[in-house]
């Protein structure tokens, strides 16, 4: 597809920021205080950017204003802070950056590669309700009429039509990631029908449009990626590289979640930790250090490699985990 002029020129200097090093970002949503996995994950991707003298970003990712919760930003920026984990540049807002979405979606529009969907959140969970859990649209809509208007008072959401195939990137050290189109990915929703620009189309722009080379981020997001990669790809560029961190589980292997309040750094220092004890746990669960040792943010930067992988086998051989993603009927 051919972007306006101005969205193709800022792509392209975005694209020769990323040739010139390494651009990484942290992109939490404000939804309630970090958790040990999210510190985690924060921790290996500051390290690997730091390491090779790259940027690191602070993104925030607030377009759901529902899930917001007052105060999370805040907090997420004093925890980071206090771990000694510092950003470059001012925090980017992605409910600042609305106008880029715009952009991008009515080119992608124009170019013909979205395709207006009436199907309710409702009726995509009543035809998966026998097997639990739709993962890919089924693609009713794809061959309808375009209708753009309102229908019994309700906007379409506009979803990507999907080639057919593969959607492949570069993963870690490893030999690279990929999801089948069809079958793992289908045909995302990229603006809701009630107008909000839907997280997958978000973060593809921002990676592209803020010339990121490489996402570390947490192993949840693989399926997302397939979604994002997508975009990507329909508007012509290439992705960033990733690394999916395996996700922190608690002793019955669940994961931890933003709720629990006693696995964020409020309840890691009422239990008596301090930055340096706490960098030492995060580092130790990631082998990187052995159980017990205290050290600063910058102390662990300076103890490892330059080169080579961060993560010892076996996380780098992570290859294709079995998660739901986020691309269930985002309506
Ligand atoms: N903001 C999302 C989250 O916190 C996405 C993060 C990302 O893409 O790294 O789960």
């Amino acid at each position: 597809m051919r972007l306006p002029e101005h969205l193709q020129a800022s792509l392209a200097a975005a694209q020769e920021q990323r040739l010139r090093g390494y651009r990484g970002r942290f992109a939490p949503s404000p939804t309630g205080e970090l958790h040990r996995g999210n510190l985690r994950t924060a921790l290996l991707s500051w390290l690997a950017a730091r390491r090779r003298r790259g940027e690191w970003l602070l993104r925030i990712d607030d377009l759901d204003t529902p899930r917001n919760r007052a105060g999370a930003e805040e907090a997420i920026l004093a925890d980071l802070l206090w771990l000694g984990l510092d950003w470059d540049g001012p925090v980017l807002r992605q409910s600042r950056r609305r106008g880029i979405y715009a952009s991008v979606l009515s080119a992608l529009r124009r170019a013909g590669l979205l395709y207006p969907c009436r199907c309710s959140r409702r009726l995509l969970a009543d035809i998966s309700a026998p097997h639990g859990g739709l993962n890919v649209y089924p693609g009713f809509c794809r061959e309808g009429p375009h209708a753009w208007g309102p229908e019994q008072g309700r906007l379409p959401s506009w979803r990507l039509r999907l080639p057919p195939g593969n959607l492949h990137w570069r993963e870690g050290s490893s030999c690279g990631g990929w999801l089948d189109g069809a079958t793992a990915v289908g045909d995302g929703v990229l603006r809701r029908a009630d107008g909000v620009v839907a997280y997958h189309l978000a973060t593809a722009v921002d990676e592209l449009w803020l010339g990121i080379s490489d996402v570390v981020r947490g192993e949840d997001l693989w399926s997302s990626t397939g979604a994002q990669v997508a975009v990507m790809q329909a508007v012509g560029a290439e992705p960033p590289a990733y690394t999916h961190v395996p996700l922190w589980r608690d002793a019955n292997g669940e994961r931890l979640s933003k709720r629990d309040r006693s696995e964020g750094l409020t309840g890691l220092r009422r239990g008596g930790r301090d930055a340096a004890a706490v960098i030492g746990e995060l580092a130790a669960s990631l082998n990187l250090v052995p159980a017990g040792s205290r050290l600063s943010a910058r102390e662990l930067l300076a103890s490892l490699p330059a080169e080579g992988p961060l993560l010892p086998p076996p996380q780098q051989a992570l290859r294709q985990p079995p998660t739901p993603g986020r691309q269930q009927a985002e309506v």
